[in-house]
């Protein structure tokens, strides 16, 4: 995915450490940022679910001549310990986090919302891919003495109803209300928190959304500029909020959705 695009180099990452949480394969949404950001002069420390992934992570991050990788479960208190135990043994400090982590169970990503959500379910939803953001701001921001910029992944289903994505969607809503209390309280400490919602993309996590196929389809038909969501799109606006250019941005949540969030009626030749 990442060399598909003609990816800018250039120094705007020089010197800049930090950790990209979230690769499970070369699709994945923070593989495409952690490549960009690399392709800048970025040092990363990638941080991945469990041993399982290892076999498939560790050769785009060597591809990258990068070799710090670090297991670490966010609903796993002692794993998250020893991860950032690991990266402030390392480094002392850092600059830089992406959180591009979220998981529902298929059940709830299916049909109606009302019908389908457990309380276990919207617990599991909620820990994995809302807590695990604040939970992760917080012990970054105790290595950022000298400022930095943390960002997250949302997607539309937070501001407006999305077919089968349910429980998602309401814990994305959670999430981009979060990125702005976070970045109320760590902005005083010169670090800045933003979310990026992006249109929908192929990856393991939209597999997971019964229809998540027709998400892209209709993402695709109905935005402004008439195409898919890019991963080079994506990639940039992060680079963007996490190197010096996106100074003075904070408590934002940008869409690189190829405008599809701001039509309220599709052209009439898309309606059927
Ligand atoms: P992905 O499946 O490649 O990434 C999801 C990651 O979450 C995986 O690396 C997985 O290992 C990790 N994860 C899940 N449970 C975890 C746990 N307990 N501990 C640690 N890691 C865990 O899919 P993606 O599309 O790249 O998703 C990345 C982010 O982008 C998610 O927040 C997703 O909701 C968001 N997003 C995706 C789309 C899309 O259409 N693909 C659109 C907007 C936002």
């Amino acid at each position: 995915m990442a060399d598909d695009w003609n990816m800018p180099k250039g120094d705007l990452m020089k010197a800049k450490r930090g950790v990209v949480m979230g690769v499970a394969n070369q699709n994945s949404i923070a593989w495409g940022i952690a490549s960009q950001l690399a392709a800048q002069g970025a040092e990363i420390a990638f941080t991945y679910q469990g041993e399982s992934l290892e076999r498939r992570v560790r050769p785009l991050v060597e591809s990258i001549g990068m070799d710090t990788m670090i297991p670490a479960d966010v609903t796993d208190d002692t794993s998250m310990d020893v991860a950032f135990a690991t990266i402030k043994e390392k480094w002392g400090k850092i600059d830089f986090l992406v959180h591009s982590i979220a998981f529902a169970g298929k059940d709830e990503l299916q049909g109606s919302m009302v019908a389908n959500t457990t309380r276990e379910g919207f617990r599991r939803a909620m820990d994995i891919s809302v807590y695990s953001f604040i939970d992760c701001a917080r012990r970054a921001s105790e290595i950022m003495p000298d400022g930095g910029s943390i960002i997250c992944m949302t997607y539309l289903g937070a501001e407006r109803t999305v077919p089968s994505y349910n429980v998602m969607g309401v814990a994305k809503a959670a999430l981009e209300a979060s990125t702005r209390y976070a970045a109320r309280d760590l902005g005083p400490q010169g670090i800045r928190v933003n979310a990026i919602s992006a249109g929908a993309m192929r990856t393991l996590s939209l597999a997971g959304i019964r229809g998540g196929k027709s998400l892209m389809g209709t993402g695709r038909n109905w935005s402004l500029l008439k195409e898919d969501t890019s991963m080079e799109g994506v990639a940039g606006c992060a680079l963007y909020l996490l190197s010096p250019l996106g100074r003075s941005i904070a408590g934002e949540v940008i869409h690189v959705d190829a405008g599809f969030h701001v039509v309220g009626v599709p052209d009439a030749s898309e309606e059927e």
